[in-house]
């Protein structure tokens, strides 16, 4: 902290000048998250932006959109309805957070079983693909729960339903699905998930349930392909999370958790605050934060309505098709992800006898776009892939100049001289050797699959 102050002006110009440095959102193309809403939903959000959520003595009308969007998100996903099966849920920070609470219900509601039945309840599992995203190995650790993982295969991207099944046991307290792996956009078959369950839980006397990560297909799947059985029409699924700000068109900041009835949500760990008169039930891992992102995921259930996102992800996923096709045309690509699915198109190299997806994604720097290159998790490490993630903002004009870009970023890497990539690969392989034997990286080097996979 400087001992003086400065004029506002300057400490202005200062941080604007540094973030200038920062990528450009609109073309980073890693992210799933929304980074453009009409000028009309930016104003509500920054006419709220010192309102504290948790006030909701102080924000009724806050907490009442918010109520009203937890019901058109249940609706969207088919919750049952009726007095004994009122759907509930509440807005979080993200689907992170959605799916600590989700985990904590499964893992709660699994112990009260087992000790009502006498039963040890010290080794719950959770059985999911190891395409799962982080959250889901962090909610194993903090929340000391063992996470038993489906290994993927080349060529085979998300969980196995029977392999899945399999691994589930008398401490299983839920199988998680993915609705859009986030490697390749994939939906996992939550249908047959549920079928393959329902039997070895009749044949076992459990009741193991499941839990679909939507983060970003919860709201894709209900516009693009309502047909598809994966909410709760399936009667295993007890909740769902998504993600308000990647499909649900919101700046970062907001996650729904939804279970399907009040009696998949164990009642010691919801929290009653009284608010004019009516209990305010909360079940959430944080105290404040701001309302923004609520009241403006109520603007685009509103102004979009059902019609609005059908349109903007239909034009994503034409978007989708528009850049897959362009570098199907190179030649040099293989295809990863799939065409029903998150529009998203994950591509890898099929000769990497020149370069790797890592060279390309960081010779695309150059250009403004940030495309990720990464390994495939277990079994399927040895395969690297490319992803463009195609968001609202993401337009059809902007979707060719990428093949055109990435046409010429690979024609600059053929016409380097032929031993320019073994060079670049030894001296990599060298600094890690260096940054081994000086043993301040190896903590750092197990994360680092990129490094990995090089060493
Ligand atoms: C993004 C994502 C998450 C994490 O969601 P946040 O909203 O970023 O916390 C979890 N699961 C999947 C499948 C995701 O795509």
């Amino acid at each position: 902290m400087p001992e003086n102050t400065i004029p506002k002006e300057a400490a202005y110009q200062i941080i604007n000048d540094e973030l200038m440095l920062d990528g450009n959102p609109r073309l980073n193309l890693a992210s799933f998250v929304t980074t453009w809403m009409e000028p009309e939903c930016d104003k509500l959000m920054m006419s709220a932006i010192n309102k504290n959520y948790v006030d909701m003595d102080e924000y009724p009308v806050t907490t009442e959109l918010q109520n009203r969007c937890v019901n058109m998100i249940a609706h969207l996903f088919n919750a049952p309805l009726g007095e004994s099966e009122a759907a509930v849920g509440v807005g979080t920070v993200g689907s992170s957070e959605a799916i600590m609470l989700a985990g904590l219900a499964f893992k709660r509601r699994w112990q009260n079983k087992r000790k009502a039945e006498g039963k040890p309840y010290d080794k719950p599992n959770i059985v999911t693909g190891a395409n799962v995203q982080v959250c889901w190995e962090k909610f194993a650790r903090y929340f000391e729960v063992e996470l038993k993982e489906v290994n993927l295969r080349e060529g085979y991207y998300v969980m196995d339903p029977e392999k899945a099944v399999e691994l589930v046991d008398e401490n299983t307290i839920c199988v998680a699905a993915i609705l859009g792996s986030t490697l390749n956009g994939e939906f996992e078959d939550v249908k047959l998930l549920n079928d393959l369950l329902i039997k070895k839980n009749s044949e076992t006397g459990w009741d193991v349930p499941i839990h679909v990560d939507a983060a970003s297909g919860g709201f894709i799947a209900p516009f693009l392909y309502p047909e598809l059985e994966w909410d709760f029409r399936l009667p295993l699924v007890k909740s769902i999370n998504v993600s308000g700000h990647k499909y649900g068109l919101v700046y970062a900041g907001i996650g729904w958790v939804i279970w399907r009835s009040k009696e998949d949500l164990p009642e010691e760990l919801i929290f009653h605050i009284n608010y004019l008169g009516t209990e305010q039930p909360t079940f959430t891992l944080n105290f404040s934060k701001g309302s923004s992102q609520v009241i403006a995921q109520y603007y685009q259930l509103i102004r979009l309505g059902f019609e609005g996102y059908k349109n903007v992800m239909e034009n994503c996923q034409e978007n989708a098709m528009v850049l897959k096709e362009g570098l199907e045309r190179t030649g040099r690509f293989t295809i990863v992800s799939k065409d029903n699915g998150i529009p998203l198109v994950a591509f890898s190299l099929k000769d990497h006898s020149r370069h790797d997806e890592f060279e390309l994604s960081h010779h695309l720097r150059r250009f403004g776009w940030i495309v990720p290159a990464y390994t495939m998790p277990a079994d399927a490490q040895h395969i690297t892939v490319l992803r463009v993630v195609v968001r609202e903002d993401f337009s059809r004009g902007l979707a060719e100049r990428l093949v055109l870009d990435i046409e010429k970023v690979l024609n600059e890497l053929d016409a380097l001289p032929p031993n320019g990539k073994s060079m670049k690969r030894s001296a990599d392989v060298a600094n890690c050797h260096a940054a081994l034997a000086n043993g301040h990286v190896a903590k750092k080097l197990e994360t680092d699959k990129k490094t990995n996979a090089i060493c």
